[in-house]
C-alpha cells in the first residue's frame, strides 16, 4: 500500500501543485468503486471520500504519497445530463487538466467488471488517447462475479483496447476482497517511480551508519 494522505483540493488549473513530479490521475463513472479503490490503495479508510463532499463534486483531489509523488482523484462522470467533454467546467479543468498536465504520467480508470466501457469510459479514452500516456483499467467489484465470469470480462476489455491501439493495460480487482491490489500498486509505483522498501536492503532509516545521524536531527526527537 502507498499511504497518502490529503494534500489539496483543486478548482482552477491555476492552483495546481507548482512542485509536484509525478501525478496519476484516476477517474471512472460515479459508483464505480474509484473512492474505495483510492482508499484501499492509499491505505485510508476514508481519504478519497473527500471528493463526495457537496461543492468538491467538481474539483481535483491531490493525495501525497511521497514527497512530489501524487494521486489524483478525477470528479466521478455519468449523472449530469451532458456528455461531460461538452460542459464547460469539465473541459476546462478536467479535460484541460488530462490533456496538459506535464506532471500527469499515467491514468488509472476503475470501470465496474460488471459495466465495462461504457460510452463515457470510450470517450474518456479517446479524450486521453492523444497524450500517449499509459492507461491501467481496473475491473472494479470482481468480487460480484466468478472467476471464469471477471476472466472473461478481462480478456475482452483488453482485446477491444488493444485492436482500438491503447497503450493500455487491464486487471481485475476488488476493494473489499482485497483483489488484485499488488498488481495496481505496482503499477502506479512504477509510474510514480517511487522506492519500494525492501526486506533485503535496510532503509536508510535503520541502517547502522545513518541511525547516529537520525539521532541528532529533530525529526529523531519523540
Ligand atoms: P465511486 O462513486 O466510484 O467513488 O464509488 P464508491 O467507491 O463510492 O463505491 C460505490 C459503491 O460500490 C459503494 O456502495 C461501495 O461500497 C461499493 N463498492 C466499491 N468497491 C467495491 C468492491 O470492490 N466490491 C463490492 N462488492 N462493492 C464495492
Amino acid at each position: 500500500m502507498l499511504n497518502a494522505r490529503f494534500f489539496s483540493t483543486i478548482a482552477h488549473i491555476r492552483d495546481l501543485p507548482t512542485d509536484s513530479q509525478r501525478e496519476v490521475a484516476f477517474a471512472g463513472r460515479s459508483n464505480a468503486g474509484k473512492s474505495s479503490a483510492i482508499n484501499v490503495i492509499a491505505n485510508q479508510k476514508r481519504l478519497a471520500f473527500a471528493s463526495k463532499t457537496p461543492g468538491r463534486t467538481q474539483h481535483l483531489n491531490f493525495f501525497e504519497t511521497q514527497a512530489g509523488r501524487f494521486l489524483v482523484d478525477l470528479p466521478g462522470y455519468g449523472f449530469a445530463k451532458a456528455p461531460f467533454t461538452q460542459q464547460r467546467a469539465w473541459q476546462q479543468l478536467i479535460g484541460g487538466y488530462l490533456a496538459d498536465r506535464r506532471q500527469l504520467v499515467g491514468l488509472v480508470l476503475i470501470m465496474d467488471i460488471r459495466h465495462p466501457l461504457t460510452d463515457l469510459d470510450r470517450h474518456l479514452l479517446n479524450w486521453f488517447r492523444p497524450t500517449g500516456k499509459p492507461i491501467h483499467i481496473l475491473l472494479s467489484k470482481a468480487d460480484k462475479v466468478s472467476r471464469s465470469q471477471a476472466m472473461q470480462v478481462l480478456r475482452t476489455v483488453q482485446t477491444e483496447l488493444d485492436s482500438a491501439g491503447f497503450t493500455a493495460q487491464v486487471q481485475i480487482f476488488s476493494s473489499t476482497h482485497r483483489i488484485g491490489l499488488d498488481a495496481s500498486e505496482t503499477i502506479i509505483r512504477q509510474w510514480l517511480d517511487m522506492v519500494k522498501p525492501s526486506k533485503e536492503s535496510p532503509s536508510p532509516a535503520t541502517a547502522p551508519d545513518s541511525a547516529n545521524i537520525l539521532a541528532n536531527t529533530p525529526e529523531a526527537i519523540p
